[in-house]
Order: structure tokens, then C-alpha cells, then sequence
């Protein structure tokens, strides 16, 4: 094998485990993305769980309310009760008291409703909540993966920027700027074999005079199709 060709093999393998590397740390923002989506569907599952149960927490507190006024009412009627003379007002005021009395039983049953409802929600509420923590949790297990992966890909980049460098070292400067556009261009496989007379890079036959010069390796030799670098299989 050339030496040259050899150099840009190491090269190019380099070349590719970066180009891997940096297509994996671009892709992490994106799962981030998602646990995150993950996360916050999770948060509402159990928000809308929770959610008739606030409504009856709320209608609640509305009719306890609602009792207190009557119960004030009464507490005025009676006043005013003992402060008439006249026959008629007393018995007036006696019908609104009842009225309110009746009221206060009728809030009171709808109060129970609320409360027996209540009561048959928590088993689905308890389900929810641990549905959640169990998500969340495994959420934060991903999300402290992805942080540690991020740090192995930095150093792996790091490492491999490092080989690259060394590898491209003693290429001469025209063959590397070719290797370079081809890598950009072919996107990163810049150097293939011929196989059975076939670029294995665009798969077409390459004619025989190129095979031959690809087979003498006394010179680099660019398939005549795709222009990437050709050499023979070892
Ligand atoms: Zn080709």
C-alpha cells in the first residue's frame, strides 16, 4: 500500500469517529428536548388527576359558605323575632327560619356528595402520584445519563482532534486539502476500494486502465466517477 494512502486511512478514520462523535453531541440538546416534554406530560397527567379533586375542594368551601349565611339569617330572624309585638311578623319570620333551616339540610347532603366523591377519587390519585414519581424519577436518571455522556463525548472529541492532527502531520499540504474537500463533499468517505472492479464508494465500474493504476500504487488515483481516492483491498 502507498504510504500516502495509509497516512489518509488513519486520517480518515480519525475523521469519522469525530464526525460521529460531534453528530452525537449535536443530537443531545434534542433528547434533553424530549425527556423534558417527557417531564412535563407527566406533570399533567397528574395535574388533570388532581384536578376534579380541587374543583371539589373549591365547591366546598363555596357551600360551606352558603351555610354560614343562612346560618347568620337564622341568627337575624331570631333577633328580630324577639324584638317584635305583632303576631303576624313573628309567624313571618318563623316560615323564614324554617326556609333556611331547610336550605342548610339541603347544602349539607350536597356537602356529603362532595365528600363521598372525594373519598372514591384517592385510590386513582395515589396511582397517579406514583405513576409521576416513577416518571420523574426515571426522567432524572436520563437527564444525569445525558450530562455524563456529554462529558465522555467532550473528552472523546478532545482526544480524537488530538490523533487527527498528528495523523495529518506529514500528509503533503495538496493531497490533504484534496483528502479534505472529498471528506467534506462525500460526506466523510473520502478514500474507498475497488472491488471487483467497482468504486465502492459510487458503485460504478471503473475502467480499466484506473483499476491498473489503482493496482500499480505508485501514485494516488481519484475514481472517474466521484473523484474520491481509490485503493486495493489488503
Ligand atoms: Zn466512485
Amino acid at each position: 500500500m502507498l504510504p500516502e494512502i495509509e497516512k489518509l486511512l488513519t486520517l480518515q478514520n480519525r475523521d469519522q469517529k469525530l464526525r460521529a462523535v460531534l453528530t452525537e453531541i449535536a443530537a443531545l440538546p434534542g433528547e434533553k428536548a424530549a425527556r423534558e416534554r417527557e417531564l412535563k406530560a407527566a406533570d399533567d397527567r397528574l395535574e388533570a388527576a388532581r384536578s376534579r379533586q380541587r374543583e371539589i375542594e373549591i365547591e366546598r368551601k363555596k357551600l360551606e359558605l352558603e351555610v354560614k349565611g343562612k346560618q347568620d339569617q337564622i341568627f337575624r330572624y331570631k333577633n328580630q323575632q324577639l324584638e317584635t309585638r305583632k303576631n303576624d311578623e313573628f309567624s313571618a319570620l318563623k316560615h323564614e327560619i324554617e326556609n333556611a333551616e331547610k336550605a342548610i339540610v339541603e347544602i349539607e347532603d350536597r356537602e356529603l356528595v362532595l365528600m363521598e366523591e372525594a373519598e372514591s377519587l384517592k385510590p386513582a390519585l395515589q396511582a397517579a402520584q406514583e405513576a409521576h414519581d416513577a416518571e420523574q424519577k426515571k426522567v432524572e436518571t436520563h437527564m444525569a445519563s445525558l450530562v455524563t455522556r456529554r462529558e465522555n463525548l467532550d473528552a472523546r472529541q478532545k482526544e480524537l482532534e488530538a490523533e487527527r492532527i498528528t495523523a495529518a502531520a506529514d500528509i503533503e499540504e495538496d493531497l490533504l486539502d484534496r483528502y479534505t474537500r472529498l471528506f467534506k463533499s462525500k460526506n466523510g468517505v473520502a478514500l474507498v476500494t475497488v472491488e471487483h472492479g467497482v468504486c465502492t464508494g459510487c458503485h460504478m465500474q471503473v475502467n480499466m486502465q484506473t483499476h491498473l493504476e489503482v493496482r500499480a500504487e505508485k501514485e494516488i488515483i481519484g475514481c472517474p466517477q466521484c473523484g474520491r481516492i481509490l485503493y486495493e483491498p489488503q
